[in-house]
């Protein structure tokens, strides 16, 4: 069978390996659809993300869907044929994040298609890949594969959605209109927000912010800088969603919210840290929390898909067969052309 490995910066290969066995429990799985992230760009561009470095060939992809191809003894959730959402979390389930009913905080997290421990955890970019039953949820036949893979991220937004608190009649600002920004105004729209504003710096993913229900849109470079007027172009804010990881969008939010308001800081910043106006947190009493990928909203995000009451469709941008990864994943760094680019099995 195919699968697509990275040995490091732009070295991204395919090749060919034997099928894998299963075990007592496991479940194997045929490749449906897989999503490319931005994590699986930085490894592919710079053989790192932040401080996860590879050390070892990588199989990237943590967004996926798949088909059930066979189970192993004593698997009862699933059955052969069976369409699944693969939820790429794997935590421990005994430390104190996880007894806390938060085990995206767990000490010993093994997430799927990641450099963070090593021997890394090998991905789901690859023809037919074997999980725990645990991390398949079945779903009815009718949902396309390309759609089930957008589980992953759409529980990325809804979390930090949840990490926002109330947002039912408030104002929100959404920083960055990438598939995670974009998911994040469904998810924020979902939860009753009144009002969503979003800034970009490339024309097109606010065009697409505009098309998943964000009722108004801005370039950043744009905007001006001084509080006052940013203020005034932008309307009232209660709430700010950093999604770009980018220190002027952190800026933007930190002058916009209204006194007493909150940001949620949900994409990753330079390494090397920021300049921030801490003092505006203390004099305006702002909340500035973080948000890390997600616990219990994936099978929310399963559910929704599932039954269609969110509309993500606009945001798949282009499905390429495995064997073309090397192409998808330069289709996918061009975010004038793409927003979510998926790779699918045969
Ligand atoms: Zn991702
Ligand atoms: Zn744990």
């Amino acid at each position: 069978m195919l699968i697509c490995r990275i040995y490091g910066a732009e070295d991204l290969r395919l090749e060919e390996v034997p099928q894998p066995e299963i075990g007592a429990g496991q479940v194997l799985l045929k490749l449906g659809a897989g999503g490319i992230c931005g994590s699986d760009l930085h490894y592919f561009q710079h053989g790192r993300v932040g401080s996860f470095v590879i050390r070892e060939p990588l199989i990237p992809g943590h967004e996926v869907s798949g088909t059930v191809a066979k189970t192993g003894p004593g698997v009862t959730r699933v059955k052969e044929g069976d369409k699944v959402a693969i939820n790429p979390s794997h935590a421990c389930g005994t430390c104190k994040g996880c007894r806390a009913g938060r085990e995206n905080l767990c000490s010993s997290m093994r997430f799927l298609g990641s450099a963070s421990v090593f021997p890394h955890i090998q991905g789901a970019f690859r023809e037919y890949f074997v999980m725990g039953e645990r991390q398949c949820i079945p779903v009815a036949a009718g949902v396309p594969l390309g759609e089930l893979a957008f589980a992953e991220p759409l529980s990325v937004a809804l979390h930090s959605v949840n990490r926002a608190g109330n947002l039912l009649g408030r104002s929100v600002l959404v920083t960055g209109a990438g598939t995670i920004g974009c998911l994040t105004v469904i998810a924020a729209r979902l939860a009753g927000a009144a009002r969503i504003v979003v800034t970009d710096v490339v024309d097109r993913p606010l065009a697409m912010a505009r098309e998943v229900g964000a009722d108004a849109t801005f370039r950043a470079d744009q905007l001006p800088k001084e509080p006052t007027e940013l203020q005034q172009a932008l309307g009232e804010i209660d709430l700010a969603l950093e999604v770009a990881g980018h220190p002027a969008a952190v800026a933007t939010c930190l002058a916009a919210v209204v006194r007493g308001g909150r940001i949620v800081q949900v994409g990753s910043l330079p390494g090397d840290g920021i300049h921030l106006l801490a003092n505006q947190i203390m004099v305006r009493e702002i909340d500035y929390v973080g948000t890390f990928r997600f616990g219990v909203e994936f099978e929310w995000s399963v559910r929704f898909l599932a039954e269609g009451r969110v509309n993500i469709r606009p945001l798949l941008s282009g499905q390429y067969p495995l064997r073309d990864a090397l192409t998808a994943f330069r289709a996918a760094t061009d975010k004038t052309k793409s927003t979510k680019v998926q790779l699918v099995g045969a």
